[in-house]
């Protein structure tokens, strides 16, 4: 019993010190497949929510993307190793990301007792995206080329509006990474991106990015428990870094320069991660300060 009050007394600085604040979380495509850590981690926001803290939640859904084109026959093309987003693939990907991934992060929360709004980047105007250009360059001649990839977006404006809006009402918004274009047309946004761009704009305290490893890692494995922006530069020259964590690093370091006071990445698949990490002392993820 008294083990069980110091761990609540031990958590009082931060209920204190976070109340009124917002904080962005995303939970990645990957961490999202257990039933389980996604219960526990709706009742990690609901927890958030209690004690006065904002959430917002941005979700993934790469996976549950592929899986659905694989059983639609929807053939993708591939440029650089990066899925081209056509037509057809942007309507799968917003049927998925809108429709099922997050109504179902809605329906958690609810059952963990809260409230929440399940909307994308086109509602309330909440992101209006621009479309991703990538360059490759060919490794004979050193000519830069434009890649194609589609419907890709990137946010290019924000208007918090909507997000204030629940927050004030008591209600949790649960934000698919899809956003209308100022052409009208419907664009996928990488989730990493969508969340730190509005972690940005919100004024968020902290950012937390849910995924399937235990962090960042250096090139042995090994957790890197503390980094600044000047050392994920390095990791990313280096090539310590690939593939999805990229987006990853380049939010934090987009959210802490902006003055969230801290971006953590830390693993989605361990029950209550984000509790342990933020109403202890240490957690366990990697923890993106901006450096002195
Ligand atoms: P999510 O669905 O959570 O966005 P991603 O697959 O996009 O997940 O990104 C996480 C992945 O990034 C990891 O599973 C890992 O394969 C990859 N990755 C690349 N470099 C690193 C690194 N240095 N440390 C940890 N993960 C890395
Ligand atoms: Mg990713």
């Amino acid at each position: 019993m008294l083990a069980k009050a110091e761990t609540l007394i031990e958590a009082l600085p931060y209920f204190q010190r976070y109340a009124g604040c917002t904080f962005v979380v995303k939970y990645g495509g990957h961490a999202m497949g257990d039933p389980e850590a996604a219960k526990d981690f709706a009742q990690d926001i609901v927890l958030l929510k209690a004690v006065g803290i904002n959430p917002v939640v941005v979700h993934g859904g790469g996976p549950q993307i592929g899986a659905m084109l694989k059983k639609l026959g929807v053939e993708s093309t591939f440029v650089d190793g990066l899925r081209v987003t056509d037509k057809a693939t942007a309507e799968i990907a917003e049927m998925v990301l809108s429709g099922a991934i997050n109504k179902e992060l809605v329906g958690w929360i609810a059952a963990a007792g809260g409230k929440a709004l399940g909307i994308s980047g086109k509602d309330g105007g909440l992101v209006t995206a621009r479309k991703v250009t990538r360059t490759t360059k060919d490794p004979d001649s050193n000519i830069e080329q434009a890649i194609d990839l589609g419907f890709v977006g990137e946010p290019a404006r924000i208007d918090t509006t909507i997000l204030e809006t629940a927050n004030k009402a008591g209600i949790i918004p649960i934000v698919a990474p899809i956003a209308a274009g100022e052409d009208g047309h419907t664009y996928n946004i990488n989730a990493d991106t969508m969340a730190g761009a509005i972690a940005a704009a919100i004024g968020a305290a902290r950012l937390f990015l849910l995924t399937d490893v235990t962090g960042v890692l250096d090139k042995q494995g090994k957790l890197l428990t503390d980094l600044t922006p000047a050392d994920i530069a390095k990791l990313k020259a280096d090539g310590t870094v690939a593939g999805g964590m990229i987006p990853k690093l380049d939010t934090c370091v987009q959210a802490v320069e902006a003055g969230c006071e801290a971006a953590v990445v830390l693993d989605g698949r361990v029950g209550h991660a984000m509790l342990l990490e933020f109403f202890t002392s240490r957690g366990a993820g990697t923890l993106i300060r901006k450096g002195e």
